[in-house]
């Protein structure tokens, strides 16, 4: 072959990514960035062979490299990859086993190529739907990079960008159970009288299950007082499941787990094991709203080799039983987390639901330094909340007890000697 670069490893890859894709436009996690070239199952390892626990991998929920999608992968792409307007088996397979495991309101599914598009089509749809033309969304929310959605992504918004479009709640941090229903309602009517008094209307209240990005906060209650407070404000409720959902919860959606049943659901991240593909399931009659006036074609939206992919994932979840062993991993994780808590005062609140979990950290501990002496033990975990002051440990679902005790020793490691 004739490169023009030689390889180049370390601070030099580094260097020319900066270079030549955008440098702060495109940030990586870690001071010093990874460079990891290979992955098993919940491990991955990098160039100089250093090896690293993965605490964080929501893309890699069945775990890294698995060998059965690597397999239908590549014989799917020996037969034929294409765009996605011809009849394909796989792809129509897909939707229907996707939609198998929804309630059955829910009997439609288009795809798309990322979480962000997905949110993208919702708007589509429930603009068209309802007349709408206002959104309704937690606090630090996220929901995708495209324009319409880095407006719907509060926890990103600079301090000179309010879209007015947007209305926000406040997420339900500390909220005792009895009262949660009703917190929910109450707030989404309030967004929803200041965009009436600014002339617009709600088409869409949407939340992450999950709200990750406002520091892991699973309730059931909030989640039903959304989809009741969406009603009547006339908008739809879509439960974005692009992180809660394929079994992160425990079980394989978390708006079901949570008695909810939203108007559109929003899948990405783990859907392929990493190939691109995401979906939006919704009504029929939903979808036949848009069709009366558009029609809706992405050249990449499920292609037979995506196709093949994402029901290699259903395939797995299922045969390895992994959201039920992710409950019980994720158990374990959090009285672990909290026993830790309950004699280092650096360590809050533990939350979190199925396989994942948020740590809130106080008090002279600096968070970006606890992550980095994580990364020094051989783990990968992240940051979350408003001011990213939570400990974000959200694993491939394939961890086992095992992996958590030794991510909870790792942590002991830290703080005893920070
Ligand atoms: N919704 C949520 C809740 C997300 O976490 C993300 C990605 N972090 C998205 C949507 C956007 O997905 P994508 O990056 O695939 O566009």
């Amino acid at each position: 072959t004739s490169r023009s670069h030689p390889p180049v490893t370390g601070d030099g890859l580094r260097e020319r990514r900066a270079a030549v894709m955008g440098g702060p436009l495109s940030p990586l996690f870690y001071r010093a960035p990874l460079d990891i070239v290979g992955g098993q199952d919940v491990w991955v390892h990098d160039r100089d062979g250093r090896t690293y626990l993965d605490a964080y991998n929501n893309v890699a929920v069945i775990g890294h490299a698995h060998p059965a999608v690597a397999q239908a992968v590549s014989l799917q792409l020996r037969q034929l990859d294409t765009h996605s307007r011809y009849l394909h088996d796989g792809v129509v397979e897909l939707a229907e086993r996707l939609l198998a495991t929804m309630p059955a309101e829910l009997d439609t599914c288009l795809f798309t190529t990322s979480g962000t598009e997905a949110n993208e089509l919702a708007w589509r749809l429930a603009t068209e739907w309802t007349g709408g033309t206002a959104a309704v969304i937690a606090e630090h929310a996220y929901h995708g990079s495209t324009k319409w959605t880095a407006d719907l992504s509060s926890n990103e918004w600079p301090p000179d960008h309010r879209p007015e479009h947007v209305g926000t709640f406040a997420a339900p941090r500390g909220l005792a159970p009895e009262v949660a229903v009703g917190a929910a309602r109450d707030r989404v009517a309030a967004a929803t009288e200041l965009l009436r008094s600014a002339g617009d209307r709600p088409a869409l209240v949407l939340a992450d299950t999950l709200f990750t990005s406002e520091g892991i906060l699973p309730d059931d209650g909030f989640l039903q007082g959304l989809s009741i407070g969406a009603r009547k404000a006339g908008a739809l409720f879509l439960a974005d499941e692009v992180q809660a959902g394929y079994g992160r919860s425990g079980q394989l959606w978390r708006f079901a787990q949570a008695g909810v049943l939203p108007d559109i659901v929003t899948l990405g991240k783990p859907m392929g094991a990493g190939h691109p593909i995401g979906a939006v399931i919704t009504r029929r009659e939903i979808a036949d709203r848009l069709a009366a006036r558009y029609e809706y074609f992405s050249t990449f939206a499920a292609t037979p080799v995506a196709a093949a992919a994402a029901l290699t994932v259903l395939d797995v979840l299922e045969a390895e039983r992994i959201p039920e062993r992710a409950a019980v991993v994720g158990e374990h994780l959090r009285s672990g987390l909290r026993a830790l808590a309950g004699s280092d005062a650096r360590l809050g609140e533990v939350r979190g639901v199925g396989l994942i979990a948020g740590v809130d950290l106080r008090g002279p501990v600096v968070p970006r330094n606890l992550l980095e002496a994580l990364v020094g033990e051989g783990v990968l975990a992240g940051l979350t909340g408003p001011t990213g002051a939570t400990l974000k440990i959200r694993p491939p679902l394939t961890w086992r007890v095992e992996h958590a005790d030794l991510f909870l020793a790792a942590l002991g490691r830290v703080l005893a000697t920070g």
